[in-house]
C-alpha cells in the first residue's frame, strides 16, 4: 500500500488481485464528522450505515483522536460517495496536514449559554484548511474546560459573554506543556478572526513542518499577541 498527499488530500493507492487479474486501485482518505451538538460526537444508526455503504469493502474505518473516522474510497465513486454523505447530514473534512474539526465539549449547559451557535460557525470556518501540521483547536463552553482545551494547539474557552484564547498545548510524550492564555475577555466577534489570523501566519511562517507549540515558542506570545490584534 502506497499513501501520499495530492490536492490537498491524501491518496492511497493499493494492489488488488480480482480474478487474478492484478490492479491499482486508487482510494481517497477522507474525514468524516457529525455537526457539533449537545451531547457531544454522535453518529446516527442511518449515517453509519451510510458510510457501510461507500467505503472500499476490505478497508478499516479508523477512529482518530480528533473525533472524526477515517474512510478509504475508490476515486471513481467518490463524488457520488461524498453527495451520499452530505446528505446523512456527514462532514467530509480532508485527512492529514490540515486543521481537524473543533473539538469541542458536549455544550452541557445548553445551546445558548455553551455557545453551540458560534461554536458551529467557529468549526466551519476553521476545519480542513492546509497546515504544515495537524492542527487541534479547541472549544469549550465553560471554564470546566472538560473538552481539555489547555491540551489543544489552539483553544477557545466561552467565560459567560466573553471568550478566552489559549494557544500552544501539546500534550504527547512524557514532557506535556499545557496551552498558555493569548487572549482574554475578548468579544465573540474578534474571536474569529483572531483564529484565523492565526492560522494564516503559521501557513506563511512556519519553517517546514514546524509543529504549533514550537513555532510559537519561536515567535513569542508578545508577537502574535501583536499580529492577532492589528
Ligand atoms: S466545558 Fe462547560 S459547558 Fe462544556 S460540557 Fe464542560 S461543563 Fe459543560
Amino acid at each position: 500500500m502506497t499513501q501520499y498527499r495530492v490536492g490537498g488530500y491524501t491518496k492511497v493507492e493499493i494492489k488488488t488481485n480480482v480474478r487474478e487479474v492484478e490492479k491499482v486501485m486508487s482510494l481517497r482518505k477522507l474525514a468524516l464528522a457529525t455537526p457539533l451538538n449537545v451531547g457531544g460526537t454522535t453518529f446516527n444508526p442511518e449515517q453509519l450505515t451510510v458510510i457501510g455503504s461507500i467505503v472500499e469493502q476490505g478497508t478499516s474505518i479508523e477512529v482518530t483522536p480528533f473525533k472524526q473516522l477515517y474512510v478509504l474510497i475508490d476515486e471513481l465513486n467518490l463524488t457520488e460517495a461524498e453527495n451520499k454523505l452530505a446528505s446523512a447530514g456527514i462532514i467530509v473534512l480532508p485527512a492529514g496536514f490540515v486543521t481537524k474539526n473543533l473539538q469541542a465539549c458536549n455544550f452541557c449547559k445548553g445551546e445558548e449559554e455553551a455557545g453551540l451557535p458560534f461554536a458551529r460557525r467557529l468549526d466551519e470556518v476553521v476545519s480542513g484548511l492546509d497546515v504544515p501540521t495537524p492542527l487541534k483547536i479547541g472549544y469549550a463552553g465553560c471554564a470546566l474546560g472538560t473538552s481539555e482545551p489547555l491540551s489543544k494547539d489552539i483553544s477557545v474557552v466561552k467565560m459567560r459573554d466573553v471568550y478566552d484564547i489559549y494557544i500552544g498545548g501539546d500534550v504527547k510524550g512524557i514532557k506535556p506543556v499545557f496551552a498558555q492564555l493569548l487572549l482574554a475577555s475578548i468579544s465573540e466577534e474578534r474571536v474569529i478572526p483572531v483564529v484565523q489570523r492565526l492560522i494564516a501566519y503559521y501557513q506563511t511562517n512556519a519553517k517546514g513542518k514546524e509543529k504549533f507549540p514550537k513555532f510559537i515558542t519561536r515567535i513569542g506570545f508578545d508577537k502574535l499577541r501583536e499580529i492577532v490584534s492589528a
